[in-house]
């Protein structure tokens, strides 16, 4: 380790906030949650039920109908988003380190991506709302029509636990912009920085009960939220399995809104004119390495020309040592722990497959300890891999790479087409029209051309097909969070 990572905890309080209280579970249940990092307990969660749910949607109901948010000006929303993302800023270095204990990932990240893009997210719709207009249709001169944009009331959101602030965060951020309560469930696995983002916002002078938070398990607080028939939309990022199960609450309950942000399987294309090779491996291995592997647009399917795949796979094992999982604690650390053994256990079963199907093993697919209890796996790299194989179709959600290869632009496009996802896609070539042509062929939320790593809040983020309805980030999340009401008035 270069640096001695601070012992000094950051306060792990699991109890729920709901109306501006931290309160425990109405029944009191509640359950243990460790860290992977070195599988120490940190705290004791509420774990959020029925009636939990009930409590903190009737608080944002309340909320929402006396105006104490809603109703205000948007100059004054704006102040306090602004207030709230200086103060997630100001405690930058404590959101940081929680985020790594509670969920594994490199402090370095946690702090210069997740704690920052959150606190711009905040900062950004704040800024961005009191300068959005509506509309006054071109109408015949007898009558005015105006078009304005109404918040829906009261948003439940339901987020994952691999980037558990910065998902709040692209939810939170535009659904109380445009004036709506908001009933946040984090994932059990990676409670502790949703709350806490919660309180700072009751300090930056968001009204009580306007953002409330309940933690729990899926089926039991994630479902009673998307069953609610006091909720107007549901705003989930997850699995698919999961996100279609929303789609069905949502239309069995009161028909609320439904917007999902699901799994992915995007595939990068290597041509063989790709302007500079070692920038291809670095954001091939980089990208789909980052955060574990733990993240919804890692290009995990790499499709390289035949012709070049050799000299691409030798400079990318070059580059494997520098991904060896380490304490993520250590702000050198670029590759933390998994998230929980569950999902450790998960990692290790593609592996498993991969091989079985008749993969070859390049680099990794090992399970280890570089802190003793915790939970790591080496970054794997499996080349011969064909399209139909489970470790080409399913999201492992870790860090492993399949390596495909092509033989012309058509053979690429079918099969990066060919998956149930659609959430990014990347090719890479000096070829203008063959990048265009390839980059419109490819059925995905974002294509990256020549590079991987480009990411802005003033763009839309979201998938095709199985990878989710609707889009996050930028002006166009707004029509998620809003209804579109037309005032006809005679002249
Ligand atoms: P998950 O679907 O298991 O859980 C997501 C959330 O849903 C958690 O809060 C969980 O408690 C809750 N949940 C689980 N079952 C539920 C139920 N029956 N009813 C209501 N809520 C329920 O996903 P995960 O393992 O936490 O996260 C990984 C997934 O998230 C991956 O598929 C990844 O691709 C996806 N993801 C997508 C994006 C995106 O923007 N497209 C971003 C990040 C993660």
């Amino acid at each position: 380790m270069t640096t001695t990572p601070s012992e000094t905890l950051p306060a792990f309080d699991g109890r729920a906030l709901i109306d501006g209280q931290r309160v425990w579970a109405r029944d009191g249940q509640t359950y243990a949650k460790h860290s992977p990092v070195d599988g120490r307990l940190l705290a004791d969660v509420a774990r959020g039920g029925g009636a939990d749910i009930d409590a903190a949607v009737a608080a944002a109901r309340a909320a929402f109908e006396d105006g104490r948010w809603a109703r205000q000006a948007p100059a004054a929303r704006k102040r306090v988003l602004v207030r709230w993302a200086e103060l997630i800023l100001a405690h930058a270095d404590e959101l940081a380190r929680m985020e790594t204990l509670d969920m594994g990932k490199p402090v370095r990240y946690a702090r210069s991506v997740d704690v920052h893009s959150a606190a711009n997210c905040i900062r950004w719709y704040g800024e961005a709302i009191d300068k959005v207009y509506d509309e006054i249709a071109p109408t015949p001169r007898t009558a005015l029509a105006l078009v304005t944009r109404e918040p829906v009331g009261v948003v439940g959101v339901i987020v994952p636990w691999n980037y558990p602030m910065l998902m709040a965060a692209w939810k939170v951020g535009p659904a109380l912009a445009v004036g709506n309560s908001v009933v946040l469930k984090p994932s059990e696995k990676s409670p502790f920085s949703a709350l806490r983002l919660a309180e700072l916002a009751l300090e930056a002078g968001l009204p009580p009960g306007v953002f409330n938070v309940v933690p729990g398990f899926g089926p039991e607080a994630g479902s009673a939220l998307a069953l609610h028939m006091d909720v107007d939309a549901i705003a989930f990022t997850g699995s698919t399995r999961v996100g279609k199960q929303i789609h069905v609450m949502a239309g069995q309950s009161n028909l609320k809104r439904a917007w999902t942000e699901l799994g992915g399987k995007s595939p990068n294309l290597v041509f063989a004119d790709c302007p500079d090779l070692d920038r291809a491996v670095q954001a091939a291995v980089g990208s789909v390495f980052f955060n574990q592997g733990e993240s919804c647009n890692a290009p995990s399917r790499l499709f390289v020309e035949a012709s070049i795949k050799e000299a691409f796979l030798e400079r990318a094992l070059q580059l494997v040592p520098r991904y060896q999982p380490a304490d993520p604690r250590d702000p050198a650390t670029v590759m933390g722990a998994i998230v929980d053994r569950q999902q450790l256990g998960t990692v290790m079963r593609y592996i498993e497959l991969g091989q079985a199907e008749g993969a070859r093993l390049l680099a990794g697919g090992q399970a280890v300890e570089p802190v003793p209890g915790g939970c790591y796996v080496q970054p794997t790299i499996f080349d011969g891999v064909h399209n139909g194989m489970t470790i080409a179709r399913e999201e492992i959600f870790g860090p492993v790479l399949s390596v495909i290869s092509f033989t012309d632009p058509q053979d690429a496009i079918r099969q990066a087409n060919d998956s149930i996802y659609g959430l990014q896609a990347a090719v890479w070539t000096r070829d203008l029209n063959k990048a265009h042509a390839v980059a419109r062929a490819l059925r995905a939320g974002t294509v990256h051309v020549n590079q991987y790593d480009e990411d802005d809040i003033t763009v839309p983020f979201g998938g095709f097909r199985q990878s989710g309805i609707g889009r996050d980030k930028s002006l166009h999340a707004l029509d998620k969070y809003t209804e579109l009401k037309t005032t006809w008035i005679r002249l």
